[in-house]
């Protein structure tokens, strides 16, 4: 990169907004905090010569050139920092040669670095036969509403790409589906708890037996009992990646059930996966189901799971049928639908190319199990900073990327920019 200080100098102003999603204020649909960073993008855009569109707050566009439309998004806005930070979240900190702060890989480091690419191609004076429309979103982490408004407000491009995923390059993200089962009424047990969000392998589970327990039955599923509370412990791992953890409900239903309630189904089907629901799979991956987070509604407990589905596998018609067939009540709300560009399209080879000369590697494109803003446009690609070698720290305490691999993403977003360009 050319002017790496004046990057650095760009990112730590972006990064002093903890912009987390507040309060809706005039302008700022998703707070100050937000649309402070949105406004500090859009200086910077303008700084460097660009014109620029706020659109209202819920997000910005950056455009040069003409010709056929190739767009790039990414967002501003950031999850809560947490605890246990070993520098402080909202500013920019560099040591060891690595860069710290919330939002330096997701995802407003990769932002950046697509805009000073963007910029090195208009000042280098070749000539561009695209329109490149780069959109910096702040409603990611929370909802996609500003994508959503987005659409409302412009049409978006046809191909395109999303700093704001996997490297080499990704084609292909699941379909994201919530299903919530109800629980039959329970005759010995109450306070049924346990999972911290719906996207993430329940790690701590509990209940509470109002007749004493079976000491047999709790060692025989590795459960812990005190003062008439049972305990589950298992092992947290993203909801797409259920393998990846250890789900403390299941025992929790397997000893339940043991003791006479109305589990066993539940168990069976939903954390024994007896009809092999989970083992569907097709050149896109495999299906997958984690049983999260357990609430209490007006007395009655709702069991909620990750469903992700496999592109082309379509829910209603592939998936739904699977789950009918154990016969028990559910309800499904859809997030995101499959998704899938053709591993052979122009804009897949084009970003894979970038990659592999920049690297010296021959890798091929990826499939993804999240979903990212790579879905705005029709064939949308996601395209970096996670290099497949790396360690990852997104959405964690001490969020950093290394100098040598932000300005690898750099390098190689740059270079397809320069091919997209001709
Ligand atoms: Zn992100």
């Amino acid at each position: 990169m050319q002017n790496f200080a004046e990057f650095k100098k760009d990112l730590a102003a972006l990064i002093s907004f903890n912009s987390v999603k507040g309060e809706r204020e005039s302008g700022a649909p998703f707070g100050k905090e937000t649309a402070g960073a949105l406004g500090a993008f859009i200086k910077i855009a303008e700084k460097m010569g660009f014109k620029t569109i706020n659109y209202d707050g819920y997000a910005a566009e950056v455009s040069y050139g003409d010709g056929e439309e190739i767009g790039i998004i990414g967002h501003l806005d950031v999850v809560p920092a947490g605890g246990g930070w070993s520098v402080p979240p909202f500013s920019l900190t560099e040591k060891n040669e690595t860069l710290y702060g919330r939002g330096v890989c997701d995802d407003k480091g990769p932002l950046l670095a697509a805009l000073y690419a963007l910029n090195e191609l208009k000042n280098s004076g070749i000539k561009c036969n695209k329109k490149f429309r780069l959109f910096a979103g702040t409603n990611e982490e929370t909802g996609w509403q500003d994508l959503e408004y987005l659409k409302t407000k412009t049409a978006l491009p046809e191909y395109g790409f999303s700093p704001d995923g996997n490297f080499p390059v990704s084609y292909s993200e699941k379909g994201v589906y919530i299903l919530t089962f109800p629980l039959p009424e329970l005759k010995n047990f109450c306070a049924l708890t346990g999972g911290t969000a719906i996207n993430a392998v329940c790690a701590q589970a509990s209940v509470r037996a109002k007749a004493g327990t079976d000491l047999k039955l709790l060692a025989e599923y590795g459960l812990k009992e005190k003062d008439g509370i049972i305990e589950s412990a298992g092992k947290a791992a993203h909801g797409s990646a259920p393998q990846n953890g250890i789900n403390a409900f299941k025992a929790l239903f397997g000893y339940m059930s043991g003791c006479g309630e109305p589990l066993y189904p539940y168990y069976e089907y939903l954390f024994c996966d007896s009809l092999g629901i989970m083992k569907r799979e097709n050149e896109q991956g495999n299906l997958t189901f984690s049983p999260d987070i357990i609430e209490e509604k007006d007395g009655r407990y709702f069991l909620s799971c990750d469903c992700r589905v496999p592109a082309p596998m379509d829910f209603v018609k592939d998936v739904k049928p699977l789950f009918d067939e154990t016969g028990l009540e559910f309800t499904f709300t859809e997030k995101h639908p499959p998704f899938m560009v053709p591993k052979d399209s122009e804009i897949v080879k084009k970003l894979l190319g970038a990659y592999n000369k920049v690297t010296g590697e021959n890798l091929s494109a990826v499939k993804m199990g999240g979903s990212t803003f790579a879905r705005a446009f029709r064939q949308g690609c996601s395209f970096g900073f996670e290099f497949p070698y790396a360690d990852n720290h997104i959405h964690e305490a001490d969020e950093r990327i290394s100098v040598e691999l932000l300005l690898k993403g750099y390098e190689i977003i740059k270079t397809a920019l320069f091919d997209l360009a001709k």
